[in-house]
């Protein structure tokens, strides 16, 4: 087997359209609804900018053969696999997921595995996955046990649900309006969009909130209590990831409340801890904020020895997520996040898309598949099926791009 001779970063670059993609019908929820955060604590915006964007990770064998990944955080991510992750790979086998997944954890031991660290392993994690599938000529869904199953329903994130059920879908997240620190007002507020949201998905919908970390126990209490007519099917992060005891009180509160969360957890140890204590009855990793496609799996599988289902976070949006999931044991549900307007086709929903906003379309690259009547169908091989020109990787330089972006 040949073995791996190195690690490369890149930036993606796609050409500018060379024709016009299909015109909205109107601005997304993106633009209509604003999103509640843990920051209207504030009285003027924090500055939540991620260091860097989206960066590329180019895995080389000794043979030639190549597999690409992709973080968030780039620039963080550059400095930690230039100088810590891509030499605890080099030299190892092609193949060694696992044995590489080892290496680059206990590298970063000492000084921090997780957040930041997490996302720079899940970079080197997939393009090692994909570098194997593409050498044994093999999708990735296969080499880590799959698949699963042949396809599997499909959630649409977003509150444009009129549009989403045009589009065939039968399962929909709203993302909450309000948070905490907008009383009963909020909650009232809050009550009206789900209602009108009921009225359109149709009775045997289902229907959830993301409340992206909005609420305290009280107020999340209140508010679940409030929808309990709708019948929710989930209630997710309804507390930031770091109130553990928060959620175990909240199980009290309203212990017939379906919970989710788990996409900002970093590592599998919180979510490991979190299914033993029975925290939540739905984990939702996100494959590169938890630390790559090794690493989430580690947790499916312990998930699934406590009887716990996953779903990851914005699964269905990219090619990486959509292979974990047709692997996984304990994954009967993939979400698929709503980046463009209504009236655009989701098959121009990628980079380099002729759709201005179909290029918004977050970590999906040419290619990638899409729902179909809610339902997704097992993604194309070899490797993740990530083709791209190889023109459209620019090499990233770190001091360059740290000036260019002052
Ligand atoms: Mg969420």
């Amino acid at each position: 087997m040949a073995t791996i001779e190195r690690i490369e970063l890149f930036r993606l670059e796609p050409p500018p359209a060379e024709r016009a993609g299909t015109p909205p019908t109107r601005q997304s929820w993106h633009h209509t609804l604003r999103q509640a955060t843990p920051f209207d604590r504030f009285d003027e915006p924090v500055n939540r900018r991620e260091p860097g964007g989206m960066i590329w990770v180019k895995a080389t064998a000794s043979d030639g053969t190549y597999g690409l990944g992709s973080t968030d955080t780039g620039e963080t991510a550059a400095i930690l696999i230039e100088q810590t992750l891509g030499p605890a790979v080099t030299g190892q086998q092609v193949g060694a997921v696992d044995a590489c997944n080892d290496r680059m954890w206990h590298a970063c031991l000492s000084f921090g595995m997780e957040g930041l660290a997490a996302r720079a392993i899940a970079g080197v994690d997939l393009a090692l996955w994909d570098l194997w599938g593409k050498s044994v000529g093999e999708p990735v869904y296969r080499l880590a046990g799959g698949p699963q199953r042949q396809s599997v329903p499909c959630y649409l994130t977003g509150n444009d649900v009129d549009w989403g059920r045009e589009l065939g879908f039968r399962k929909f997240k709203l993302a909450r309006p309000h948070s905490v620190y907008d009383g009963q007002a909020g909650i009232e507020g809050t009550v009206e969009m789900i209602a009108k949201a009921r009225e359109t998905a149709g009775a045997d919908a289902d229907l959830m909130l993301d409340c992206w970390m909005a609420y305290d126990v009280d107020y999340a209490a209140r508010m679940c209590e409030a929808l309990r007519p709708f019948r929710m099917a989930w209630m997710e992060e309804m507390l930031p990831y770091w109130n553990y005891d928060g959620y175990k009180a909240l199980r009290q509160r309203v212990p017939w409340q379906t919970m989710a969360t788990g996409e900002h957890w970093s590592t599998k140890h919180p979510g490991i801890r979190a299914v033993q204590d029975r925290l939540v009855d739905l984990i939702q990793a996100d494959l590169k904020w938890i630390g790559g496609f090794t690493e989430a799996m580690k947790l499916a599988h312990a998930a699934d020895a406590c009887g716990i289902p996953m779903c990851l976070h914005t699964g269905g949006n990219e090619l990486y997520g959509q292979h974990w999931t047709f692997a996984a044991p304990n994954v009967h549900l993939i979400e698929y996040i709503q980046f463009s307007d209504p009236g655009v086709p989701l098959e121009e929903c990628y980079a380099g898309s002729p759709s201005e906003a179909g290029r918004k379309a977050y970590r999906a690259t040419p290619g990638t598949p899409v729902p179909k009547n809610g339902t997704m169908a097992l993604p194309p091989g070899p490797g993740f099926g990530v083709h791209l020109p190889e023109d459209w990787l620019i090499p990233w330089n770190v001091d360059a791009d740290h000036n260019q972006r002052g």
